[in-house]
């Protein structure tokens, strides 16, 4: 047996690239492993006729600019990942149907947010400003946390986090509701709860914190060429730093030594040997395809206690006729049966909540001139197609989706979508599981339940995950979800490995 490579990276997805990217640039032999003939996973484009469609990203946080950076900008700087950013400066339009509905755009900066919330509800804007501002108690706690390796010492949490305790243990309900935000602003700005796929009177407040936080303060962010122009720009650090990328190379054995340590993968029948491997696949897969022996007993039981976070129905459509002729000048739009996190959860299966985004109110010529597109997602677990689907009845089921949801689309809105169909494509949790091979097509990983949450993540890593040599990485991973929560897990994890092979980065 012999190492030919420092790292081997599984996965050409967000964080998988971003892994490999680090560790090509600090000089250590990398090798990154991808079944499909792209890199991107999710973060991808796809063409039908004229039209080249992004199949995931409605916004990206916590990028930030050159004039104001932030994480994901700073880490595509540092990894010298060249990307056409483009900004959207509202940070959503909501329709809430129903007697207590509302239809309202909120603008983006802590400003402009707090100042359209003191319309809605006088008085509010402060305590949302008050909301945001315990971000900084959060992040210092964190920062602590991350230096005693996941083992803080209590006093200390007490006497010196104690904002970041009441934050983190609680949902983010609970902490609004402590901070007096009246229930119908919380609806309106818990909309957000589908981007990490738990409503929020369940999903941790420092989490969701994290998220309002990167859009307000430094907005959403898009690239001129859809998500493929990510995954190109970071495959290209990692070929340009002397790194390999092997596409149509699934891999389909982990290989351990007599210790159990990782020293390999088979990709395409080929025994492949590195000194540590990063795995940006879910661990349900990994484990599939490793010895008995090598997973813990608590491993396994976590993997077993773990719910699949969510997929989706998605409806790309191109139309021919621009976003004005068509009527609609929003970028991203929320559309809601029942203005409840909770509700909307319950009933998202049945059409309760969907967005609506046309990529061309950001980036205006994304489809060609006279033309538009929209993007249609509806949330959805895979538990939910039906259990009775047949092959043949598949494209009927996908007709009947788009159907249901271009009326209401058109009703809601008040526009006329059929008659200008050019294109039309959709996907649903079996696209997804086929495409990315993820129980039930989750894009999301693992559900963030109560117990299961970005906090617990962070705190039990070392004991959830003991396997040596094998460190994983992307949306499945501690921060959850999302394609900033994917590069920075992919990051941290090649940063990892460069200390443990390189020492001192
Ligand atoms: C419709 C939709 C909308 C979304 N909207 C947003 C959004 O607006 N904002 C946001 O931040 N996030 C969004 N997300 C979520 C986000 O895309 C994901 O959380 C994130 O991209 C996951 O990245 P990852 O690193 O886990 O990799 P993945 O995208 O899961 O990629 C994993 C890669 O591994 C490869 N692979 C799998 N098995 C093997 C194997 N055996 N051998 C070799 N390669 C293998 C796959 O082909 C894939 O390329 C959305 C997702 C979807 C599907």
């Amino acid at each position: 047996m012999e190492n030919n490579y420092d790292v081997i990276v599984v996965g050409a997805g967000n964080g998988g690239l971003t892994a490999a990217a680090t560790t090509a640039k600090a000089g250590l032999r990398t090798l990154l492993l991808e079944k499909h003939n792209i890199p991107g996973g999710c973060a991808s484009s796809f063409r039908r006729g004229r039209f080249e469609f992004e199949p995931s990203l409605h916004e990206l946080c916590s990028v930030g600019s050159k004039e104001n950076p932030y994480e994901i900008y700073n880490l595509f700087e540092e990894l010298g990942a060249k990307v056409d950013w483009h900004y959207e400066h509202n940070l959503f339009r909501v329709i809430a149907k129903g007697k207590n509905g509302y239809d309202v755009t909120l603008k983006g900066s802590v400003d402009g947010l707090c100042n359209c919330l003191d319309e809605i509800e006088p008085g509010s804007g402060p305590k949302v400003k008050a909301f945001l501002n315990l971000k900084s108690k959060v992040d210092s706690a964190i920062n602590y946390i991350y230096a005693k390796k996941g083992h803080p010492n209590k006093l200390v949490m007490i006497l010196k986090h104690a904002d970041f305790m009441r934050v983190a243990s609680h949902s983010a309900e609970e902490v609004m509701t402590a901070l007096e935000i009246p229930q119908k602003i919380q609806n309106i700005l818990n909309t957000y709860w589908c981007y990490l796929g738990i409503p929020t009177d369940e999903l941790s407040g420092m989490h969701f914190l994290n998220l309002l936080y990167g859009y307000v303060k430094f907005g959403a962010a898009m690239p001129h060429y859809r998500s493929h122009e990510l995954s190109l720009s970071i495959a290209d650090v990692i070929t340009k730093n002397g790194g390999e990328i092997r596409y149509n190379s699934k891999v389909t054995e982990f290989l351990y030594n007599e210790e159990g340590r990782c020293i390999g993968v088979i990709a395409n029948g080929q025994k492949l040997y590195a000194k540590e491997i990063i795995s940006n696949i879910i661990p349900h897969n990994v484990y599939n395809m490793s010895s008995e022996h090598v997973v813990s007993e608590r491993s396994l039981k976590l993997a077993n206690a773990r719910g699949m976070g969510m997929s989706f129905v998605t409806m790309y459509i191109g139309l021919d006729c621009t976003p004005q002729e068509l009527g609609i000048s929003d970028y991203t739009i929320f559309i809601q049966d029942d203005p409840t996190p909770r509700r909307q959860y319950e009933t998202m299966n049945d059409g309760g909540f969907y967005i609506v985004n046309c990529l061309n109110n950001v980036v205006k010529d994304s489809s060609p001139e006279g033309s538009c597109t929209l993007f249609v997602t509806i949330p959805m677990h895979a538990d939910n197609l039906p259990a009775d689907l047949q092959p043949c009845d598949y494209k009927k089921y996908k007709n009947n989706i788009a159907e249901k949801f271009i009326t209401d689309m058109e009703k809601t809105l008040g526009i006329s979508v059929s008659e200008h169909i050019e294109e039309i494509s959709i996907a649903t949790p079996a696209t997804f599981a086929r495409y990315l091979d993820t129980p039930g097509g989750t894009a999301y990983g693992y559900s963030l339940n109560r117990w299961d949450n970005l906090m617990s993540r962070i705190s039990a890593e070392k004991d959830d995950f003991q396997i040596q040599g094998l460190t994983f990485c992307g949306g499945h991973h501690t921060r959850g979800d999302g394609f900033s929560s994917a590069y920075n897990t992919g990051s941290a994890a090649g940063k990892k490995i460069v200390n443990k092979l390189k020492g001192g980065m």
